[in-house]
């Protein structure tokens, strides 16, 4: 169906009949090369509902042949779909764009039934996800190249961007949709086909959309998804195919290192989008309302559960004081709760594993000497709640300053000096992204040549916009997601050396 737009099938505000009637209408198989089909040896792979830790569905879990089998079809589907007319590309992400808007209380309630985000967060990744769809379907037609002279007259140069090929894709649970889309879109318009492997925790907003771009127009085999339970035993064995050509990887740093390593096996082009630990300044010059707000959203987007999250809020010590009383405040008025419930500002975390780690990482920094200005405990009940933490006084070798936290936990550190902080800022292996609040513009513009992060937040706590770079130096990865720079991760340069065509005219 490439014709009408279908709506959403559930409301603004779900009830539980809408929550059955998504369910029971969601693709439940693994799609490979346009059909939808069971696992090879009829396996399946439970989803749950973080809020509750109830089995929502069960769909297809991808065997190793099922990842050959996606990969087969991947291959080939690759020369045909490279010929598409780049035209053609653009206008399937654009329907998809236009579908994927107009099911966006679908997406959301789909996000917030498996992640536990809650619905307004979700809606938001819906916008920011399906943008990538918009965006990319107008970088398709300005794929260019260049014809130029040799310096010394002798000979001509042609430069052509061609796709890469068959792509294998992976990606992490807290953005189900917005991960999928910043690799996909890209790839679409570079004219590559792809394998998906979705994180187990939420494959079903990425068969959902996959239906999307299906309904879309998209030929068969040029994206195939294979959620699976056994994520190493069935991706392993495609990263090692040499018919494999890019493999782009959402996830931990520590996945991502050995991921490189069995790339390095057939020397794979990688793009890794790996882990943060974010560092938040607010200087003394700072305007204060500016820097809580930014604080709050820099630490409590998607539950803290976000590579972007600030992990270390680093303060001036004549500002430390009221900034942690006013981020107290704001923070104790967020609402835990189900992401279904219209109160909710901070659904469950993803999993026990998850919200244990959080817990533990809070408890050995009050073992070590922080206080806790707030919060600082488990919800109990069902699901995987944990209470909006701050804590003070955090010595400098704590592990909650090391390693990312990825809960609503803000440990707060005490800085006198510009060169102080900027020390403490860098002292971390991650280098994805900083924020600083300062109205000093002299100093606004050092900092943003020495942190050593991919992107930096200046008197603001988000960064994410498909119009721009995403990612990391040091140990947060390799490559770009989103802007100009986006689809590069998706072309290969062929360079034609071409004799002088006056020579003998
Ligand atoms: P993860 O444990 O590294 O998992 C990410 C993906 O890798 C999942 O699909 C997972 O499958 C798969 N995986 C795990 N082990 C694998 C293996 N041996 N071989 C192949 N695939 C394997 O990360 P996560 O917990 O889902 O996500 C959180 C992490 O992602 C955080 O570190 C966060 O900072 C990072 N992240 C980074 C960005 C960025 O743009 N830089 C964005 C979002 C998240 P299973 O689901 O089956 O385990």
């Amino acid at each position: 169906m490439t014709g009408g737009i279908a709506p959403s099938i559930v409301g603004e505000r779900p009830t539980p009949a809408d929550e059955a009637r998504l369910l029971a209408s969601l693709p439940t198989g693994l799609l490979i090369g346009g059909e939808w089909r069971d696992a090879s040896d009829g396996g399946t792979l439970e989803v749950h509902d973080p809020s509750t830790g109830e089995v929502l569905v069960a769909i297809a879990s991808a065997t190793p042949a099922d990842g050959r089998a996606a990969l087969d079809a991947a291959v080939a589907a690759q020369a045909d779909w490279a010929r598409t007319p780049p035209r053609e590309r653009a206008e399937i992400l654009r329907r998809a764009f236009d579908a994927l808007t107009a099911r966006r209380d679908d997406f959301a309630l789909l996000m917030t039934l498996e992640m536990g985000k809650p619905l307004a967060e979700a809606r938001g990744e819906v916008a920011y996800g399906a943008e990538f769809l918009r965006w990319f379907s107008e970088e398709t037609a300005r794929i260019g190249g260049r014809y130029a002279t040799s310096p010394d007259g002798s000979s001509r140069l042609l430069v052509l961007k061609r796709p890469v090929g068959p792509c294998l894709f992976i990606t992490p649970w807290n953005f189900p949709l917005a991960m999928a889309t910043r690799k996909i879109a890209p790839a679409i318009a570079a004219g590559c086909t792809m394998v998906l492997k979705p994180a187990a925790l939420t494959p079903l907003t990425a068969l959902l959309f996959a239906q999307v771009l299906t309904d879309a127009g998209l030929p068969p085999g040029v994206l195939n998804v294979i959620p699976t339970a056994s994520a190493g035993a069935v991706t392993g064995p495609l990263v090692r195919d040499p018919r494999l050509r890019k493999l782009s990887f959402t996830g931990s740093t520590e996945v991502g290192r050995r991921l490189i390593a069995d790339a390095a096996e057939q020397v794979l082009r990688v793009s890794m989008e790996l882990g943060g630990n974010a560092p938040l300044m607010v200087f003394d010059d700072a305007d204060l309302d500016r820097a809580v707000e930014g604080a709050m959203l820099a630490k409590l987007r998607n539950g803290g559960e976000a590579c972007t999250a600030a992990n270390r809020i680093l303060v001036h010590r004549e500002v430390a004081a009221e900034f942690t009383e006013r981020l107290v405040t704001r923070m104790r008025e967020h609402t835990v709760a189900r992401g279904t419930d219209p109160a909710s500002r901070i659904g469950p975390l993803v999993d026990e594993a998850t919200r244990s780690k959080v817990h533990e990482l809070v408890l050995g920094a009050v073992a070590e000497g922080a206080s806790l200005a707030l919060g600082g405990a488990v919800v109990p009940g069902p699901g995987y709640f944990y209470e909006p933490t701050v804590l003070t006084d955090v010595p400098r070798g704590a592990a909650v300053l090391a390693e990312e936290i990825f809960g609503p936990v803000a440990p707060i550190v005490v800085f006198d000096t510009e060169e102080e902080a900027v020390g403490l800022a860098n002292d971390t292996e991650f280098g994805l992204v900083a924020y600083a609040f300062t109205n000093d513009l002299a100093r606004a513009l050092r900092l943003a040549e020495t942190l050593e992060v991919g992107m930096f937040g200046l008197n603001t706590g988000i960064v994410s916009n498909p119009a721009a770079p995403f990612g990391g130096v040091k140990q947060s990865g390799l490559g770009r997601e989103g802007g100009a720079e986006g689809i590069e991760e998706y072309l290969e340069t062929t360079y034609v050396g071409i004799a002088d065509p006056w020579v003998g005219s």
